[in-house]
């Protein structure tokens, strides 16, 4: 800085971004620093701003999705130029894939050199396109505070999803006056979460009401959509008065707790199959919920779908669709049936069915979780693990879960009592998500000790990242289940094994046993390593009750998992 610009009190890009991001209400940042984004960064955390810094763009960009879900407000998350931006899609697609808020900035190379083949040169508005919301460049110093809250607030409207700002370096290093900075600043919007205008109208109302009064079999299912618009109050009112049985998604479940004497998530396919009216709020009729079809579900089911996204009720062409917010359609579908109040009572023989069902397949689960399998199988350490969970009481942990059989088996067994203390693999099947998340539970919410189930190959993806774990002394508990690679390790028949690489490893398998607790110790934090019942218990009572980054590795049979988990037909 020459004199004759502290004279003139002249302030750059970075300065003027983080001043942008800092009104807008931005509490915290993911990302990796560099070329040409460093000072941005530090600017942001002069004003406030509590910056997380990643050791890989992509793990950064999982945490600014799940922030945007667990806060309602959009994780920021922000790259260099070029190869950073394109790890950071990682990010972005995944808060589009699961409708979450999220922004990514990205410095990007100086505008006069681009098509020259400068320094990490690369398009990345056209990069970036196919997966956000909103996408734009600031070509000049005097556009960024109008765009990065123009791309925090379109994360934010109506169905939540990624925004992108590009900020060149020229633009970053540009130079405006403290007077004119203030006057744009102030010009520039205040993000605004634009009030959904309710489509629905009293009819639809009245109609939906009707459909869930005249069921034989009714049935509500709730997903995340349901947990990131706040509706657990009114969905519990609504399950409560009438009786009806419901069943969340996967990270639907915590919305109602798991433990509530209406859920059918134990009698799964009964629910689904049996129903003849169903209303859904916040869940996509996906591949997660069999896309609403024959034969997971009857043919003439009715479906009342609830969704903030007109194009998503579109898509369905449900029996009824309701499109609005929600906490606010559950209002008024509550408020309807008060005037006239049904509910179908425990001896109804559609609850009496259910019930009964979820009882049995309960009590096979129990007997399984009771048998203490060693060598580990998934069964016998994922029930210590879901008591010691149980154990925490409330606030209770966040839970992340990510693999193919550790997330599959982890589903039906740990229990969520609490809204959107579940974060998984999700809509798009992201594995690697699992350290982003664990650092994103942490920061949205201070209180609650996180613990993540993973399997060893989702946790390789970012395993790097126990390090910031340690930096930051998150209380977030990594624990492995360490079957040897994707599936279990080797599991090819030797003489099925051909051609000139017969004795490479499996393409699906890891180093056997590999000492994953001794990585975290590589850093500070606390490893254990665990083969037996007793061993698993202390690890998860020491490490719960320290509350600091620890890995806690668990041996499992690599005999034990089946391949692709529950997916076997897609492989
Ligand atoms: P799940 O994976 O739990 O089944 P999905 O991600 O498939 O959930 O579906 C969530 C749905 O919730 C999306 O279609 C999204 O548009 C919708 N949604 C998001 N926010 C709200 C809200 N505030 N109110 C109602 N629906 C919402």
């Amino acid at each position: 800085t020459s004199n004759s610009e502290v004279i003139q009190n002249l302030i750059d890009g970075n300065v003027l971004a983080a001043r942008a991001l800092a009104l807008a209400g931005v509490r915290h940042m993911f990302g990796v620093v560099g070329i040409p984004v460093t000072s941005l960064a530090t600017q942001s955390v002069a004003l406030g701003i509590r910056f997380i810094a990643f050791h890989n763009e992509q793990s950064a960009g999982y945490a600014a999705s799940a922030y945007g879900y667990l806060t309602a407000r959009p994780g920021v998350f922000l790259t260099v130029s070029g190869p950073g931006c394109v790890h950071g899609l990682a990010g972005l697609s995944n808060s589009a894939a699961n409708s979450w808020p999220a922004v990514m900035i990205s410095g990007s190379c100086d505008q006069r050199d681009f098509g020259k083949g400068d320094f990490q040169e690369l398009d990345q508005i056209a990069v970036v396109r196919p997966f956000v919301k909103f996408a734009a460049k600031a070509t000049e110093i005097s556009q960024i505070p109008h765009l990065v809250l123009s791309a925090l607030s379109h994360a934010l409207e109506g169905r939540p999803g990624g925004c992108y700002l590009d900020l060149p370096t020229d633009v970053l290093h540009q130079k405006i006056s403290e007077e004119d900075a203030a006057r744009i600043l102030a010009e520039a919007e205040n993000p605004r979460v634009r009030v959904v205008e309710n489509l629905v109208s009293s009819l639809d109302i009245e109609k939906a009401v009707g459909l869930l009064r005249n069921a034989d079999r009714p049935l509500i299912v709730f997903g995340k959509g349901a947990a990131y618009a706040r509706a657990e109050n009114s969905l519990k009112k609504l399950i409560e008065t009438t009786g009806i049985p419901f069943l969340p998604t996967p990270m639907g479940k915590g919305l109602v707790p798991d433990s509530h004497e209406l859920a059918s998530t134990a009698a799964r396919s009964l629910a689904i199959g049996g129903c003849d009216v169903a209303l859904v709020v916040g869940a996509r009729l996906n591949w997660l919920l069999h896309f609403g079809e024959p034969p997971k579900w009857s043919n003439d089911v009715k479906f009342i779908l609830v969704d903030i996204s007109k194009e998503e009720i579109e898509l369905r062409k449900p029996y009824l669709g309701l499109v609005g917010d929600a906490g606010t359609v559950l209002d008024l579908i509550n408020k309807e049936i008060k005037d006239d109040p049904f509910c179908l009572g425990k001896s109804h023989p559609w609850v009496e069915a259910i019930s009964q069902k979820a009882k049995v397949n309960v009590l096979k689960m129990e007997m399984q979780l009771a048998e203490e399998v060693v060598p580990f199988n998934f069964f016998t350490p994922m029930g210590i693990i879901r008591d010691a969970i149980l154990a925490q009481g409330s606030p209770y942990p966040i839970l992340v879960s990510e693999g193919a059989n550790t997330m599959d088996v982890g589903r039906a067994v740990l229990v969520q009592n609490e809204p959107r203390t579940r974060l998984d693999a999700g809509t798009w099947g992201t594995m690697g998500v699992g350290l982003g998340y664990c650092i994103a539970a942490a920061v949205a919410s201070p209180d609650r000790l996180v613990v993540a189930v993973e399997g060893d190959s989702g946790f390789g993806f970012s395993a790097m990242e126990v390090e910031t774990l340690v930096r930051y002394q998150f209380p977030v508990v990594v624990i492995v289940f360490n079957n040897g690679g994707v599936y279990g390790g080797d599991r090819r028949n030797p003489d099925e094994i051909t051609g000139p690489h017969k004795d490479d490893p499996a393409p699906t398998s890891f180093v056997p046993q590999a000492a994953y607790h001794i990585l975290m110790e590589a850093f500070g934090g606390k490893g254990y390593l665990t083969e037996k019942p007793e061993e698993l218990k202390s690890a998860l009572f020491e490490s719960f009750s320290f509350r600091k980054p620890a890995v806690i590795n668990v041996i499992i049979d690599p005999y034990a998992g089946a391949e692709s988990g529950r997916m076997q037909h897609k492989n």
